[in-house]
């Protein structure tokens, strides 16, 4: 198995930087043991100009027979004699797949991640490189191929491989030769190898364990949740385990949906509602945007409800989360999100690296998802639910109120979400559109107080309802707020019920 990475010299530096990045000396061939037998990196091609880094892996079928654990997870495929011999007698060692994966893996983990002490600015930047994997099996052919590297900026070149050269009326292998050329990190490029040569090969070697979803997801950051064919790669990634693919797959819906939230949820709650036209003649000040009314709303409210320790559960960028650190009385504030993008930039903009010890000792930021109970979340004052419900599909709601209002139960939620009915007071909202492309739904006020009604009423929570913006006597305001609470000493579902009625007795 056999695969070559080459890059040019450009202006920022010459092509023997490779080696650089690689970590890997050009000088010198070198060996590493994988599981599966030796894999070998020499330099063909080294010069300014030129430098090409080949990877190649002995495959060792007896160590593969040995550790080829199949997908039942027990080894070996059965006793028949041709199946005994296919063990040791197959294309693993001439193909490359997902023992090559595995071997990159293994070999080049530093460049994966993107790693370069030496050269970091190279390894942040896109370079030339043209890659070669001279047999590459290919489930779904030349077509395929094609569709999983276009789509990632590579120029693709395939040449399908005879079945026998001698006899072209055989016709086509499954194989292919491929060529890849592009302007790409080399890390992003390692990570698309990774991930898609297994994916092309469709016949995985090695056990699917659950952290597989992970390594997928790792390695397929900032690229797998985008590309169009993101569900035939989990799918065949994951060797068609269902509940992986699905955990896969739902995950990088959370992805996406938080990707999209980054750049585009402040639109239109940054842009003032409309007013009437009387005011702008009366020269009044004019309404501070809707994003910042909802914020003083809800502080309102948890003010008022004398919570001290809060969640703000879908934090997403952090302006909440800073705006409680402001007020001493809230001496505990937890900012979670399933978006890992969003935390990064809400740790950036709070500083928190900068805060002195009594600051930073107030907040925490974690990753994570409110379809899933957590159990981090539980015995907080208050809940804040900031714009994030109608982020999530419907069916995806339950959980959610079970995650929140049945396993952490705070004694205090705030939901906001946007009233649909005042979307035809946006001029710039064309009609029937919904206020941002990943709103799963929007709701009435009607909807929004069924559902706010149910859900109190299953969880023993008093609901009651406030308006945001202006509130239109049409319409009514653009952003809908529930403050629920639980219904004190007397909550017959409260966490503290044992101990209220001990402190009773
Ligand atoms: N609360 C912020 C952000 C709202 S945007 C505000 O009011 O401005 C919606 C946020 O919900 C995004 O940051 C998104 O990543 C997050 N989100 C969506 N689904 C989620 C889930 N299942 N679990 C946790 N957060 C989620």
């Amino acid at each position: 198995m056999f695969l070559t990475i080459s890059t040019s010299g450009t202006p920022a530096g010459p092509a023997t930087d490779l080696g650089f990045l690689l970590h890997k000396h050009p000088g010198k061939a070198q060996t590493f043991a994988t599981s599966y037998g030796d894999a070998h990196v020499f330099y063909p091609e080294v010069d300014a100009e030129r430098c090409t880094a080949a990877l190649l892996l002995e495959v060792d079928p007896p160590a593969l027979a040995r550790r080829g654990r199949g997908r039942d997870g027990k080894g070996g495929k059965g006793t028949a004699p041709d199946a005994a011999l296919a063990q040791y007698v197959n294309d693993r060692p001439y193909a490359a797949s997902s023992l090559l994966a595995v071997a990159l893996r293994t070999v080049f983990a530093s460049a994966l991640r993107g790693d370069c002490r030496e050269l970091p600015e190279r390894a942040a930047a896109p370079l030339p490189l043209r890659i070669e994997v001279p047999a590459l099996p290919a489930r779904g052919g030349a077509a395929l191929v094609a569709r999983l590297f276009e789509p990632l900026g590579w120029q693709v070149t395939t040449e399908q491989v005879p079945l026998d050269a001698a006899f072209p009326e055989w016709g086509a292998s499954r194989y292919v030769r491929l060529v890849l050329e592009g302007e790409l990190r080399l890390a992003d490029a390692l990570r698309h190898l990774y991930v898609l040569l297994p994916v092309l090969d469709d016949a995985k070697h090695y056990w699917v364990s659950a952290d597989e979803v992970d390594k997928l997801l790792r390695f397929g950051e900032g690229w797998l949740a985008a590309h169009p064919e993101q569900r035939l790669i989990t799918h065949r990634y994951l060797a068609r385990r269902r509940s992986l693919t699905r955990e896969a797959d739902e995950r990088l819906e959370l992805v996406r949906l938080a990707d999209a939230d980054d750049v585009e949820v402040e639109e239109i709650d940054n842009a003032v509602a409309p007013e009437e036209p009387e005011d702008a003649e009366e020269g009044k000040e004019r309404p501070e945007p809707l994003a910042v009314q909802r914020r003083e709303a809800i502080l309102t409210a948890l003010r008022t409800a004398g919570a001290a320790r809060v969640l703000d559960l879908g934090c997403g960028q952090g302006q909440l989360v800073a705006a409680l650190l402001k007020d001493p009385r809230f001496t505990e504030i937890v900012g979670m999100d399933v978006s890992v993008r969003a935390l990064e930039i809400a740790a950036r903009r709070l500083r928190l690296d900068r805060m002195g010890e009594r600051q930073s000792s107030r907040v925490t930021l974690l990753q994570g998802s409110l379809a899933y109970t957590d159990k981090r979340l539980k015995g907080y004052d208050a809940a804040v639910l900031s714009e994030v419900v109608e982020h999530l599909d419907p069916p995806r709601l339950p959980a959610l109120e079970y995650a929140v209002f049945g396993a952490a139960r705070p004694g205090t939620v705030v939901v906001t979400t946007p009233n649909v009915e005042y979307n035809v007071r946006w001029e710039t909202l064309p009609a029937g559109h919904r206020r941002h492309h990943d709103h799963r739904f929007e709701w009435t006020r009607g909807e929004f107080r069924d559902w706010a009604r149910a859900v109190a009423g299953r969880h023993g929570y008093a609901v009651e309802f406030h308006a945001v913006g202006p509130d239109d006597p049409e319409v009514g305001p653009p952003t809908q707020l529930a403050l629920f609470t639980t219904h004190g000493p007397h909550d017959p579902h409260g966490p503290h019920d044992d101990k209220k009625k001990e402190e009773a007795a």
